[in-house]
Protein backbone atom coordinates (compact mmCIF):
# COMPACT_ATOMS: atom_id res chain seq x y z
CA UNK A 1 0.00 0.00 0.00
CA UNK A 2 1.32 3.48 -0.58
CA UNK A 3 2.85 5.12 2.09
CA UNK A 4 3.69 8.60 3.13
CA UNK A 5 5.27 11.06 6.00
CA UNK A 6 1.57 13.22 6.17
CA UNK A 7 -1.16 13.43 4.39
CA UNK A 8 -3.71 16.55 4.71
CA UNK A 9 -7.14 16.46 4.43
CA UNK A 10 -9.16 19.38 3.62
CA UNK A 11 -8.47 22.07 1.36
CA UNK A 12 -9.62 25.20 3.00
CA UNK A 13 -7.02 27.85 4.30
CA UNK A 14 -5.81 25.27 7.41
CA UNK A 15 -5.01 22.36 4.82
CA UNK A 16 -3.18 24.66 2.10
CA UNK A 17 -1.43 26.50 4.87
CA UNK A 18 -0.22 23.29 6.78
CA UNK A 19 0.88 22.00 3.02
CA UNK A 20 3.04 25.07 2.24
CA UNK A 21 4.99 24.50 5.39
CA UNK A 22 4.99 21.02 5.30
CA UNK A 23 6.09 20.74 1.67
CA UNK A 24 8.56 23.29 1.98
CA UNK A 25 9.67 21.57 5.30
CA UNK A 26 10.43 18.37 2.76
CA UNK A 27 8.03 16.27 4.17
CA UNK A 28 6.49 15.72 0.75
CA UNK A 29 3.12 15.92 1.89
CA UNK A 30 -0.19 14.66 -0.07
CA UNK A 31 -3.33 16.83 0.30
CA UNK A 32 -7.05 15.21 -0.30
CA UNK A 33 -8.95 18.04 -1.09
CA UNK A 34 -12.19 16.62 0.09
CA UNK A 35 -15.97 17.42 -0.97
CA UNK A 36 -15.73 21.06 -1.36
CA UNK A 37 -12.17 21.96 -2.99
CA UNK A 38 -10.97 25.58 -1.26
CA UNK A 39 -13.59 24.88 1.30
CA UNK A 40 -16.27 27.33 2.43
CA UNK A 41 -14.00 30.67 1.20
CA UNK A 42 -14.95 29.00 -2.40
CA UNK A 43 -18.32 30.37 -1.40
CA UNK A 44 -17.71 33.98 -0.68
CA UNK A 45 -17.34 37.03 -2.55
CA UNK A 46 -14.71 39.61 -1.40
CA UNK A 47 -12.35 38.72 1.33
CA UNK A 48 -11.43 42.27 3.14
CA UNK A 49 -10.00 40.90 6.11
CA UNK A 50 -7.12 38.69 5.21
CA UNK A 51 -3.73 40.60 5.31
CA UNK A 52 -1.80 41.24 2.58
CA UNK A 53 -4.66 41.83 -0.02
CA UNK A 54 -4.71 45.18 0.66
CA UNK A 55 -7.33 45.75 -2.52
CA UNK A 56 -9.48 42.64 -0.80
CA UNK A 57 -9.43 39.29 -3.05
CA UNK A 58 -12.34 37.46 -4.07
CA UNK A 59 -12.70 33.95 -2.04
CA UNK A 60 -12.22 31.75 -5.05
CA UNK A 61 -9.07 33.52 -6.15
CA UNK A 62 -7.40 33.70 -2.56
CA UNK A 63 -8.10 29.87 -2.23
CA UNK A 64 -6.40 29.31 -5.77
CA UNK A 65 -3.15 31.25 -4.58
CA UNK A 66 -3.34 29.52 -1.16
CA UNK A 67 -3.38 26.14 -4.19
CA UNK A 68 -0.72 27.61 -6.40
CA UNK A 69 1.88 28.24 -3.65
CA UNK A 70 1.11 24.71 -1.80
CA UNK A 71 1.91 22.66 -5.39
CA UNK A 72 4.55 25.17 -5.83
CA UNK A 73 6.97 23.33 -2.78
CA UNK A 74 5.83 20.29 -4.26
CA UNK A 75 2.75 19.13 -2.59
CA UNK A 76 0.77 16.34 -4.19
CA UNK A 77 -2.92 17.61 -4.75
CA UNK A 78 -5.24 15.17 -5.21
CA UNK A 79 -9.37 15.04 -5.27
CA UNK A 80 -10.99 12.65 -2.98
CA UNK A 81 -13.06 12.34 -0.06
CA UNK A 82 -11.57 10.54 2.97
CA UNK A 83 -15.00 8.31 3.75
CA UNK A 84 -12.79 5.78 6.69
CA UNK A 85 -10.23 6.09 8.62
CA UNK A 86 -8.11 3.73 11.10
CA UNK A 87 -6.29 5.26 13.70
CA UNK A 88 -5.69 2.54 15.66
CA UNK A 89 -1.93 1.87 14.90
CA UNK A 90 0.80 3.97 12.83
CA UNK A 91 0.76 4.38 9.99
CA UNK A 92 -2.42 5.21 9.84
CA UNK A 93 -4.66 4.15 7.18
CA UNK A 94 -6.94 6.39 5.30
CA UNK A 95 -9.93 5.07 2.74
CA UNK A 96 -10.45 7.50 -0.40
CA UNK A 97 -13.76 7.70 -1.69
CA UNK A 98 -14.61 4.06 0.14
CA UNK A 99 -12.43 2.47 -2.65
CA UNK A 100 -9.01 3.11 -2.71
CA UNK A 101 -6.42 2.87 0.60
CA UNK A 102 -3.59 4.57 1.62
CA UNK A 103 -1.48 5.06 4.72
CA UNK A 104 0.37 7.96 7.05
CA UNK A 105 3.00 7.94 9.49
CA UNK A 106 0.84 11.09 10.96
CA UNK A 107 -2.44 12.81 9.21
CA UNK A 108 -3.35 16.73 9.56
CA UNK A 109 -7.14 16.73 9.54
CA UNK A 110 -8.06 20.22 8.26
CA UNK A 111 -12.09 19.46 7.29
CA UNK A 112 -13.45 22.63 8.51
CA UNK A 113 -17.04 23.02 9.35
CA UNK A 114 -20.40 23.87 7.25
CA UNK A 115 -22.29 26.65 8.27
CA UNK A 116 -26.43 25.59 9.20
CA UNK A 117 -28.95 26.99 6.57
CA UNK A 118 -32.11 27.57 7.33
CA UNK A 119 -33.06 25.28 4.13
CA UNK A 120 -35.30 28.26 1.90
CA UNK A 121 -34.99 28.09 -1.84
CA UNK A 122 -34.82 31.82 -1.90
CA UNK A 123 -31.89 31.61 0.82
CA UNK A 124 -29.71 29.49 -1.58
CA UNK A 125 -29.85 31.47 -4.81
CA UNK A 126 -29.37 34.34 -3.31
CA UNK A 127 -26.06 33.17 -1.32
CA UNK A 128 -23.43 35.57 -1.58
CA UNK A 129 -25.89 38.36 -3.23
CA UNK A 130 -27.03 39.28 0.53
CA UNK A 131 -27.36 36.33 1.76
CA UNK A 132 -24.60 35.31 4.29
CA UNK A 133 -23.33 33.00 7.38
CA UNK A 134 -20.21 35.38 8.68
CA UNK A 135 -21.13 38.55 9.88
CA UNK A 136 -17.95 39.29 10.47
CA UNK A 137 -16.29 38.58 6.72
CA UNK A 138 -19.59 40.11 5.10
CA UNK A 139 -21.35 42.42 7.67
CA UNK A 140 -18.96 45.62 5.89
CA UNK A 141 -20.94 45.74 2.95
CA UNK A 142 -24.25 46.41 4.23
CA UNK A 143 -22.60 49.06 6.21
CA UNK A 144 -25.30 51.97 6.33
CA UNK A 145 -27.76 49.18 5.77
CA UNK A 146 -30.97 47.90 7.30
CA UNK A 147 -30.00 44.07 7.33
CA UNK A 148 -31.32 41.23 8.99
CA UNK A 149 -30.11 38.11 11.20
CA UNK A 150 -31.63 34.52 12.35
CA UNK A 151 -30.58 32.56 15.33
CA UNK A 152 -30.57 33.07 18.95
CA UNK A 153 -26.92 31.60 20.11
CA UNK A 154 -24.01 33.28 21.02
CA UNK A 155 -22.84 33.42 17.68
CA UNK A 156 -26.18 35.44 16.23
CA UNK A 157 -25.62 37.40 19.45
CA UNK A 158 -22.08 38.23 18.74
CA UNK A 159 -22.80 38.82 15.46
CA UNK A 160 -26.15 40.93 15.78
CA UNK A 161 -23.91 43.22 17.87
CA UNK A 162 -21.10 43.73 15.81
CA UNK A 163 -23.46 44.32 12.77
CA UNK A 164 -25.23 47.06 14.88
CA UNK A 165 -21.88 48.85 14.83
CA UNK A 166 -21.74 49.07 11.18
CA UNK A 167 -25.52 49.10 10.36
CA UNK A 168 -28.73 51.39 11.09
CA UNK A 169 -30.66 48.86 11.91
CA UNK A 170 -30.77 45.06 12.51
CA UNK A 171 -33.94 43.10 12.66
CA UNK A 172 -32.96 39.67 14.38
CA UNK A 173 -35.42 36.60 14.21
CA UNK A 174 -35.43 34.35 17.00
CA UNK A 175 -37.76 31.30 16.99
CA UNK A 176 -39.11 31.13 20.63
CA UNK A 177 -40.13 33.29 23.12
CA UNK A 178 -36.36 33.63 24.49
CA UNK A 179 -33.05 33.07 23.27
CA UNK A 180 -30.29 30.78 23.98
CA UNK A 181 -27.16 33.05 24.32
CA UNK A 182 -25.80 33.40 27.11
CA UNK A 183 -27.37 36.05 29.46
CA UNK A 184 -24.55 38.51 29.23
CA UNK A 185 -25.13 38.56 25.35
CA UNK A 186 -28.52 38.91 25.39
CA UNK A 187 -28.42 41.76 27.53
CA UNK A 188 -26.32 43.45 25.25
CA UNK A 189 -28.39 42.55 22.73
CA UNK A 190 -32.03 43.60 24.08
CA UNK A 191 -30.11 46.75 25.52
CA UNK A 192 -28.84 47.83 22.02
CA UNK A 193 -30.89 50.59 20.50
CA UNK A 194 -30.64 49.75 16.59
CA UNK A 195 -31.67 45.80 17.30
CA UNK A 196 -35.03 44.71 17.31
CA UNK A 197 -35.39 41.40 18.21
CA UNK A 198 -38.69 39.17 16.53
CA UNK A 199 -39.42 36.98 19.00
CA UNK A 200 -41.69 33.11 17.66
CA UNK A 201 -40.53 34.61 14.62
CA UNK A 202 -39.56 32.83 11.77
CA UNK A 203 -38.09 33.40 8.23
CA UNK A 204 -40.65 32.59 5.72
CA UNK A 205 -38.81 33.63 2.66
CA UNK A 206 -36.17 35.57 1.64
CA UNK A 207 -37.24 38.57 -0.91
CA UNK A 208 -35.35 39.59 -3.81
CA UNK A 209 -34.57 38.30 -7.45
CA UNK A 210 -30.80 39.39 -7.94
CA UNK A 211 -29.55 40.47 -4.59
CA UNK A 212 -31.64 40.58 -1.68
CA UNK A 213 -33.94 43.19 -1.16
CA UNK A 214 -35.88 42.58 2.17
CA UNK A 215 -37.02 39.09 3.59
CA UNK A 216 -40.48 37.99 4.61
CA UNK A 217 -41.34 36.18 8.09
CA UNK A 218 -44.09 35.29 10.09
CA UNK A 219 -45.14 34.62 13.50
CA UNK A 220 -44.93 31.21 14.77
CA UNK A 221 -47.79 32.11 16.90
CA UNK A 222 -50.15 34.16 15.18
CA UNK A 223 -49.55 32.97 11.47
CA UNK A 224 -49.31 36.88 10.72
CA UNK A 225 -46.80 37.82 8.13
CA UNK A 226 -44.62 41.04 7.50
CA UNK A 227 -42.42 42.03 4.72
CA UNK A 228 -39.49 43.85 5.91
CA UNK A 229 -37.19 45.61 3.20
CA UNK A 230 -33.20 44.72 4.35
CA UNK A 231 -30.02 44.25 1.97
CA UNK A 232 -28.23 41.80 4.12
CA UNK A 233 -29.69 38.79 5.15
CA UNK A 234 -27.50 36.88 7.64
CA UNK A 235 -27.89 33.26 8.88
CA UNK A 236 -26.25 32.23 12.67
CA UNK A 237 -27.80 28.87 13.82
CA UNK A 238 -25.18 27.17 14.23
CA UNK A 239 -22.41 25.23 12.36
CA UNK A 240 -21.58 21.22 11.96
CA UNK A 241 -17.90 20.52 12.01
CA UNK A 242 -16.93 17.76 9.46
CA UNK A 243 -15.63 15.33 11.86
CA UNK A 244 -18.36 12.58 11.23
CA UNK A 245 -15.43 9.78 9.69
CA UNK A 246 -13.29 10.30 12.71
CA UNK A 247 -15.83 9.93 15.74
CA UNK A 248 -14.74 6.50 16.48
CA UNK A 249 -11.16 7.49 17.07
CA UNK A 250 -10.69 11.18 17.94
CA UNK A 251 -11.95 12.96 21.04
CA UNK A 252 -14.93 15.83 20.27
CA UNK A 253 -17.02 17.64 22.48
CA UNK A 254 -20.92 17.86 22.08
CA UNK A 255 -21.19 19.28 18.79
CA UNK A 256 -18.70 17.60 16.89
CA UNK A 257 -15.17 20.09 16.91
CA UNK A 258 -12.09 17.90 17.45
CA UNK A 259 -10.40 18.57 20.77
CA UNK A 260 -7.06 19.63 20.79
CA UNK A 261 -3.98 20.27 23.25
CA UNK A 262 -3.83 23.68 24.87
CA UNK A 263 -1.53 25.93 22.38
CA UNK A 264 -1.53 23.17 20.22
CA UNK A 265 -3.14 21.12 16.99
CA UNK A 266 -2.43 17.77 18.87
CA UNK A 267 -5.60 15.50 19.01
CA UNK A 268 -6.11 12.76 21.73
CA UNK A 269 -4.10 10.66 19.08
CA UNK A 270 -0.69 11.05 18.66
CA UNK A 271 0.62 12.06 15.39
CA UNK A 272 -2.70 13.14 14.19
CA UNK A 273 -3.35 16.87 14.27
CA UNK A 274 -6.40 19.09 14.02
CA UNK A 275 -6.55 22.36 13.00
CA UNK A 276 -8.63 25.18 11.30
CA UNK A 277 -12.19 25.03 11.86
CA UNK A 278 -12.86 21.55 12.57
CA UNK A 279 -11.43 22.29 16.44
CA UNK A 280 -11.87 26.07 16.09
CA UNK A 281 -15.60 26.78 17.27
CA UNK A 282 -15.10 30.37 18.14
CA UNK A 283 -13.30 32.17 15.54
CA UNK A 284 -13.55 30.44 12.84
CA UNK A 285 -11.94 32.76 10.38
CA UNK A 286 -9.69 32.19 7.57
CA UNK A 287 -6.35 33.85 9.00
CA UNK A 288 -7.15 31.93 12.41
CA UNK A 289 -7.29 29.05 10.19
CA UNK A 290 -4.01 29.58 8.65
CA UNK A 291 -2.61 30.14 11.49
CA UNK A 292 -3.44 26.52 13.13
CA UNK A 293 -2.57 24.98 9.88
CA UNK A 294 0.90 26.81 10.09
CA UNK A 295 0.76 24.77 13.87
CA UNK A 296 -0.25 21.85 12.34
CA UNK A 297 2.63 21.48 10.07
CA UNK A 298 5.38 22.21 12.27
CA UNK A 299 4.35 19.76 15.16
CA UNK A 300 3.48 16.76 12.48
CA UNK A 301 7.12 17.88 11.46
CA UNK A 302 8.26 17.78 14.97
CA UNK A 303 6.46 14.68 15.52
CA UNK A 304 8.07 12.78 12.32
CA UNK A 305 11.65 14.18 13.64
CA UNK A 306 11.46 12.41 16.90
CA UNK A 307 10.46 8.96 15.29
CA UNK A 308 13.37 9.45 13.09
CA UNK A 309 10.53 9.13 10.07
CA UNK A 310 11.95 12.42 8.20
P1 LIG B 1 -26.05 27.31 18.97
O1 LIG B 1 -26.32 25.91 18.57
O2 LIG B 1 -25.70 27.62 20.37
O3 LIG B 1 -27.35 28.18 18.64
C1 LIG B 1 -28.01 28.08 17.44
C2 LIG B 1 -29.21 29.01 17.49
O4 LIG B 1 -29.85 28.99 16.22
C3 LIG B 1 -30.25 28.61 18.53
O5 LIG B 1 -30.73 29.74 19.17
C4 LIG B 1 -31.34 27.94 17.69
O6 LIG B 1 -32.64 28.14 18.18
C5 LIG B 1 -31.21 28.71 16.39
N1 LIG B 1 -31.70 27.90 15.28
C6 LIG B 1 -31.29 26.66 14.91
N2 LIG B 1 -31.94 26.25 13.82
C7 LIG B 1 -32.78 27.26 13.49
C8 LIG B 1 -33.73 27.45 12.46
N3 LIG B 1 -33.92 26.51 11.52
N4 LIG B 1 -34.43 28.60 12.43
C9 LIG B 1 -34.23 29.55 13.35
N5 LIG B 1 -33.34 29.45 14.36
C10 LIG B 1 -32.63 28.31 14.42
O7 LIG B 1 -24.95 27.83 17.91
P2 LIG B 1 -23.93 29.05 18.02
O8 LIG B 1 -23.21 29.07 16.73
O9 LIG B 1 -24.61 30.28 18.44
O10 LIG B 1 -22.92 28.63 19.15
C11 LIG B 1 -22.19 27.41 19.09
C12 LIG B 1 -21.33 27.26 20.35
O11 LIG B 1 -20.27 28.21 20.33
C13 LIG B 1 -22.13 27.53 21.63
O12 LIG B 1 -21.66 26.67 22.62
C14 LIG B 1 -21.77 28.95 21.95
O13 LIG B 1 -21.91 29.26 23.32
C15 LIG B 1 -20.34 29.02 21.49
N6 LIG B 1 -19.96 30.40 21.15
C16 LIG B 1 -19.31 31.13 22.07
C17 LIG B 1 -18.97 32.44 21.80
C18 LIG B 1 -18.24 33.20 22.83
O14 LIG B 1 -18.05 32.68 23.92
N7 LIG B 1 -17.85 34.42 22.57
C19 LIG B 1 -19.25 33.08 20.52
C20 LIG B 1 -19.96 32.22 19.62
C21 LIG B 1 -20.29 30.94 19.93
P3 LIG B 1 -33.18 27.37 19.48
O15 LIG B 1 -32.55 28.07 20.65
O16 LIG B 1 -34.63 27.60 19.38
O17 LIG B 1 -32.77 25.95 19.34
Amino acid sequence: MEKHNVIIVGSGPAGYTAAIYAARANMKPVMYMGLEPGGQLMQTTDVENYPGYPEGIMGPQMMNDFKAQAERFGTEIRYGMITKVDFSKRPFTLTIDEDKQVQAESVILATGASAKWLGLESEKRLNGRGVSACAVCDGFFYKNTEVAIVGAGDTAAEEALYLSKLCTKVHMFVRRDEMRASKIMQNRVLKTANIEVYWNTETDEVLGKDEVEGVRIVNNKTGEKTEIPVKGFFVAIGHKPNSDVFKDYLEMDDVGYVKTKADSTQTNIEGVFACGDLQDSVFRQAVTAAGTGCMAALEAERFLAEKEII
